[in-house]
């Protein structure tokens, strides 16, 4: 009984005073709940892995005003069809559904929104890639390498350089990964298929090439695009970075750390490591560069992309966003609605802050990473194909199946039975080819296939 007494003398005695008491507990409520969430959210998301670098790695640069900035959006794709013909069937329609979104989504140069598919060598559909091929002919976007390597691929450290070679020649048929340069060049950035870069998975769980990074770089990567990977252990320590990772070939996970991409300090000899953003908010909500079934796209994280400020140091108005999706698991959402949402409130961002907004592929990025570290100034638009030249079947169609004419004016001739070694294929110059596509992108008829 006593105690119920004390009770009753605090309770408030005036209408005033039991709402701000009543206040108070919601708010504390309220706190406690995000402080929760918060906490839950760094535990579920590894955060030991990669919160120091989140809160301790500034970017010494000054503050850059939005006018004067460049955004450089990318959007890669782990494009996991399958094998066999249903497979490419589905990638037809999926192809299909894209260029309509690509080709009303431009850029503030008119460019059509361009996208990376990372096809994985372990998949090896032939009419997909040529179907890709096809696309990045059009000027759609490009194609770069990812792979699987499970336990059953029998690949070792000691034959993990002859297995490479086997894959590139594979892409290279479809005109991928070498360049029109003189003579030209084999080059391609990668994806780690399940996350796993240089034997990152911890207990035996990965394919155990701690080689990994070297063997990528003396073969022809000029980056990787892997990350963020955030909540798995393969994540990086470092975040919101572009860097360069520096491989121990008999340690696992040689790109946790390394050296940042600065003006002025060219890098030769070491892989790119090239992230997308992640943000975590004081209540717990996280952001890490993904738009597909599970995150879905929403307007709010657009400024959490451009404000991650990945840059290269020393040219802090040159802002990069790499963002991932599995566009052939998510075709319901990618394709069906929120791509098409992101692009609209990406312009309308970058319109409203006065951002200039270029859509890239992988390689323009990395080839306007490249300008910026030479200490390259201006506008990053005349960068797109500065150390790495466009590759071969952008320029050049591979095969000419019945259905795929050329466009009126495009002055390409090309003929292939069945076997792309033995195809002709006539070289034309880049004005030309560029001008037929950015044509070919205006004609309402060859939009609506
Ligand atoms: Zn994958």
């Amino acid at each position: 009984m006593n105690s119920m007494n004390w009770l009753r003398r605090l309770y408030p005695k005036t209408l005033i005073a039991r709402v701000v008491v009543l206040l108070a507990m919601i708010s504390v409520s309220f706190l406690g709940y995000n402080v929760a969430r918060l906490g839950w959210s760094l535990f579920h998301w590894q955060a030991h892995i990669w919160a120091m670098s989140y809160w301790t790695d500034h970017h010494p640069d000054p503050e850059i005003p939005d006018d004067q900035k460049h955004l450089i959006f990318v959007m890669i794709d782990h494009y996991e069809h399958g094998k066999g013909e249903a497979a490419a069937q589905r990638n037809l329609e999926w192809c299909r559904k894209f260029r309509k979104i690509s080709d009303r989504y431009r850029d503030d140069y008119d460019n059509c929104f361009r996208y990376t598919w990372f096809y994985p060598f372990d998949h090896h559909n032939d009419a997909i890639m040529e179907e890709l091929s096809h696309m990045a002919y059009q000027g759609y976007g490009e194609i770069e390498m990812h792979w699987h390597l499970g336990a059953k691929s029998g690949i070792s450290k000691e034959n993990y350089a002859e297995k490479i070679q086997e894959a590139i020649a594979w892409y290279q048929q479809f005109g991928a990964m070498i360049t029109v340069d003189t003579p030209p060049k084999t080059a391609f950035a990668y994806v780690a298929g399940n996350w796993d870069l240089d034997a990152s998975r911890p207990g035996g769980k990965g394919h155990g090439l701690t080689n990994q990074i070297q063997v990528l770089k003396e073969q022809g990567c000029y980056a990787d695009f892997t990350f963020s990977t955030i909540g798995t252990p393969t994540q990086p320590s470092k975040v919101n970075s572009i860097y360069y990772a520096e491989d121990d070939p008999n340690l696992p996970k040689s790109y946790d750390t390394g050296i940042d991409v600065v003006v002025g300090k060219p890098i030769k000899d070491k892989l790119l490591i090239f992230q997308g953003p992640i943000s975590i908010t004081w209540n717990g909500g996280l952001e890490y560069g993904a738009v597909e079934n599970d995150p879905r796209f929403r307007p709010e994280r657009i400024p959490k992309w451009i404000d991650a400020n990945i840059h290269v140091h020393g040219r802090p108005e040159w802002v990069f966003v790499k963002i991932y999706s599995h566009g052939a698991q998510s075709k319901e959402v990618v394709l069906a609605h929120d791509m098409q949402w992101m692009l609209k409130c990406l312009k309308a961002e970058c319109s409203r802050r006065d951002i200039t907004l270029h859509f890239m592929t992988a390689r323009e990025a990395y080839n306007v990473v490249k300008a910026a570290e030479e200490g390259i100034t201006g506008d990053p638009e005349d960068y797109r194909d500065y150390t790495i030249g466009k590759y071969r079947n952008m320029v050049e169609t591979v095969t000419l199946a019945p259905e795929r004419i050329p466009a009126p004016g495009a002055s390409v001739v090309a003929e292939s039975s069945q076997l792309q070694h033995t195809r002709k294929v006539a070289h034309v110059t880049l004005p030309t080819v560029i001008e037929a596509t950015v044509s070919r992108h205006h004609d309402p008829h060859l939009l609506r296939d």
